[in-house]
């Protein structure tokens, strides 16, 4: 009996739950949908799966298997791909947030067909590390110790799909309303990914073959591109697991790689994001400190759009805006810079930060994205306090202190301001030789800032 695997950002054969479950159960007819409405929310990451589909579907032909490709309504999609092949099971992955799977069996059942939602491969299952008493943690320093001593389960190999004896018809792997929906079109950003389970495997082992053992003293250096293992991306469209890259990492270790600790640790913050996120489906929306809900942000308006179009005239600001336009992608000493300037300096709402990120980002994932944004607002769990305000200027001294950074992205003969300059959208009469002066002098931000964060606290 034929059954279907959704590939729902999980666009790899190697360690896939989903995909090891359905071939056990049958003939499987691997499918993708590509809903409009996921375009227009998250064109960029949109546009990051589009571009793993060409390889996925080589990896799937070379098993004499093929991968389905369907545009349109997610539910209706789900139903009609199950009516035309006669599937009598869905194998997917959970969604991501995973509030969104509800409902879904109804769909499927009603078509005719039992859905099966399998575990993501992350380091550990949800909500599996515990407290000694038994809750989830709120602190990841500890969430981290304990993830440390629990065994991370082995990934899974790929398996062998048996074909089915009929194909329903496939689309083609173009995702129009991502096209349309990305504000500074497809091939700004493109040139900037190398999609694919392979170039995800491949970063991986460059990156522990050459790069570890300073990670954690270059992580933070934005013009140091290769010293991350700029595997976000590859990870939020599901081109490589967390599980294999924890175990890929553990075997350099034993090989000798120094800095692996470190690399490990910062790779725990995704699944603790995750399970933040699965206590708290509304994370993306409400602060998690429910008292921090009554605080006075500024909406959204010109000064949102100053920091959205990279002139706030703040150096690493600026930059970091640039860089995530063009490539979709900031670095993260720049993305905890730049959102804490919309939210400090400007007291811009986190959400109109987020938001922008989760248009804008090749690595957007829901979880990762709303618990940084409340770590910087200082409303979330683990989160810096508000009354850390980071000041941009000594942040570039430090971090980005030959300027290199910057000026990639700020210096009009630069390459990085050159491509942003044509990226930019007319609308935003980008000069690249205007330099604005800064928005808000950076003390005179904080003192604000401070402010009005003592005159919250002192309501309460
Ligand atoms: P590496 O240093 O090589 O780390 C390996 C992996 O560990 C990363 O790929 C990522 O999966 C995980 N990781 C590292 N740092 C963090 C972190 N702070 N939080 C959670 N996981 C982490 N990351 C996303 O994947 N998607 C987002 O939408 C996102 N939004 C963010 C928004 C803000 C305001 C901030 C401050 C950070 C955000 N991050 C997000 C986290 C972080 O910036 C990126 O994961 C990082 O830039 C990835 O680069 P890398 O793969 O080279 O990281």
């Amino acid at each position: 009996m034929t059954v279907i695997c959704w590939f729902r950002r999980v666009l790899r054969l190697d360690d896939h739950p989903a995909l090891v479950a359905a071939a056990q159960d049958g003939p499987v007819i691997p499918l993708v949908i590509l809903d409009p409405a996921e375009a227009a929310a998250h064109p960029a990451s949109a546009q990051r799966q589009a571009m793993a589909l060409p390889a996925l579907s080589a990896a799937l032909q070379a098993q004499g298997s093929r991968l389905v490709v369907r545009r349109g309504d997610t539910a209706a999609v789900l139903a009609q791909v199950i009516r035309d092949s006669g599937a009598v099971a869905v194998h997917a992955s959970e969604g991501m947030p995973f509030a969104r799977d509800a409902g879904l069996e109804g769909v499927t059942g009603a078509a005719g067909a039992v859905l099966h939602l399998h575990p993501l491969a992350d380091l550990v299952p949800r909500g599996s590390v515990r407290t000694k008493t038994g809750t989830g943690f709120k602190v990841f320093t500890p969430f981290w110790r304990a993830l440390r001593q629990t065994g991370i389960a082995a990934p899974l190999s790929a398996p062998r799909l048996t074909p089915p004896d009929r194909w329903p018809a496939s689309d083609g792997p173009d995702w129009p309303e991502a096209r349309v929906a990305m504000n500074r079109g497809w091939d700004v950003v493109a040139p900037h990914i190398q999609a694919g389970e392979a170039a995800a495997n491949h970063r991986l082992d460059a990156f522990l073959d050459r790069v570890t053992s300073r990670y954690a003293e270059r992580r933070d250096r934005p013009a140091e591109g290769d010293a991350t293992s700029g595997l976000a991306d590859a990870l939020a469209v599901g081109e490589i697991s967390a599980r294999r890259i924890w175990h890929r990492a553990l075997d350099a270790q034993h090989h000798g790689s120094g800095g692996i600790e470190d690399f490990l640790r910062e790779l725990a913050w995704r699944d603790f994001s995750r399970d933040l996120f699965h206590a708290s489906p509304d994370m993306d929306r409400l602060c998690w400190r429910k008292e921090w809900n009554g605080f006075s942000w500024e909406p959204d308006g010109p000064a949102a759009d100053a920091w959205r179009q990279g002139r706030t005239g703040v150096g690493m600001v600026d930059a970091g805006m640039r860089e995530m336009f063009v490539t979709g992608r900031m670095h993260n000493r720049v993305r905890m810079i730049a959102a804490s300037f919309l939210i400090k300096h400007l007291m811009i709402d986190w959400r109109v930060g987020l938001d922008w990120f989760a248009r804008c980002l090749v690595d957007w994932d829901a979880a990762n994205n709303a618990m940084n944004w409340q770590w910087v607002a200082g409303c979330g769990p683990d989160a810096s306090p508000f009354f850390r305000v980071f000041n941009p200027d000594a942040q570039g001294t430090k971090f980005d202190p030959g300027h290199r950074y910057r000026n990639h992205w700020l210096d009009p003969d630069a390459e990085g301001a050159r491509q942003f300059a044509q990226a930019a959208p007319r609308s935003w009469r980008i000069d690249p030789a205007d330099r604005p002066p800064p928005m808000i002098a950076l003390d005179q931000g904080r003192q604000r800032a401070l402010a009005a964060y003592r005159s919250f606290a002192r309501r309460d």
